[in-house]
């Protein structure tokens, strides 16, 4: 892994830490080496533009960890000569660093003796100490945090949290855990017991939402209209295409045809369909149907997101989108402009 070093440098630990919250190592690494070779400082991340830096993020998904990631360099650098605070309590304060990334960035890149606990740690001491309440409540992270501070008084901290964090990751795994091969196995309740998948225990998850989004194409002397949406909240500061949610039993096409004018004062006439694509979030899934639109009356402007332009392929292809929009920029861009499930 390209941020592990004998002596960690604090930014790439930060950068990895919020990499990895919600991303699997082998789809980080490759965001990881290009966004430092982009931004080899705190100072030079502070520097860039947001949208320099989305556009780095794009495909990685949770935008907001780019979005604090930004805002923490602009005030570390401003604040503290881009400087990294040493502490966890420090670190809380900087946007976007909760508990976990504060601990683990704390412990790896200064060796502040603080437990980190990510899913992996929860797996591996809900098992070792058989914990059969819900894993995800706060009682039971307290347990586990309160036990692995008296464990951590005779490691080095940032050896023993990333050491812990690694046999989550590749021996104490979910399904089959490999035991045998455990260093822990003589000390393991749940191993004993001959249950380790009984662990962690989870409350069952509620049924998650389905959303069908209809959006334009619309075109004008061979551009096409994109917006961006706000900067705070859910992919904030991404572009995509205007349209939403539908409501009810109406047609996609209605749907387009009056997101579009809500969104941004436009009327259009919605032509043929150009593609169609599934994306899962992790609250919730979509399926994003874009149609070919021409301008019937009225002058684009924002209405509800933060801007609107006109811009061509090549301009378009340059933005920063989310995913399930970024698919659709590709099938414009292949010329395969066509009605396809993807
Ligand atoms: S013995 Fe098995 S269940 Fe227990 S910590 Fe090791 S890998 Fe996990």
């Amino acid at each position: 892994m390209p941020w592990r070093r004998e002596r960690p440098v604090p930014y790439h630990v930060w950068l990895s830490e919020v990499m990895l919250q919600q991303t699997q190592v082998e789809t980080a690494t490759p965001y990881f080496r290009r966004f430092i070779r982009s931004f080899p400082s705190i100072r030079s991340l502070s520097n860039a533009d947001l949208q320099d830096v989305l556009k780095h993020w794009e495909g990685l998904g949770y935008y907001s960890r780019a979005r604090h990631l930004h805002a923490a360099a602009r005030i570390v650098s401003s604040t503290r000569a881009g400087r990294l605070p040493r502490s966890a309590k420090e670190l809380r304060e900087l946007p976007g660093l909760g508990e976990y990334c504060s601990a683990a960035i704390a412990s790896i890149a200064f060796g502040e003796s603080v437990p980190v606990v990510d899913g992996n740690v929860v797996r591996v001491v809900t098992r070792l100490l058989a914990i059969a309440d819900d894993s995800a409540t706060s009682a039971v992270r307290q347990r586990i945090s309160t036990h692995l501070a008296s464990c951590l008084a005779d490691h080095p901290p940032g050896d023993f949290n990333q050491a812990l964090m690694e046999l989550g990751a590749l021996v104490c795994r979910p399904r089959n855990p490999d035991c045998e091969k455990c260093p822990l196995r003589n000390r393991c309740q749940a191993y004993a017991d001959g249950d380790v998948e009984r662990y962690p225990v989870k409350a069952p998850r509620k049924p998650t939402p389905h959303h069908e989004i209809a959006v334009g194409i619309v075109r004008r002397s061979g551009r096409i209209l994109v917006t961006r949406r706000a900067a705070k909240g859910m992919l904030g500061g991404l572009w995509e295409f205007p349209g939403g949610k539908r409501i009810g039993r109406e047609s996609l096409k209605t749907t387009a045809r009056r997101r579009i004018l809500e969104e941004t004062g436009i009327t259009v006439q919605v032509g043929s369909a150009v593609a169609s694509v599934a994306h899962a979030y992790s609250h919730f899934s979509i399926q994003l149907s874009a149609y070919e639109c021409t301008v019937q009356a009225g002058r684009a402007k924002a209405r509800r997101n933060d801007e609107v332009r006109w811009v061509s392929p090549a301009q378009a292809k340059e933005l920063p989108w989310p995913t399930a929009s970024r698919r659709i920029v590709d099938v414009l861009a292949s010329g395969a402009s066509r009605f396809d499930k993807q």
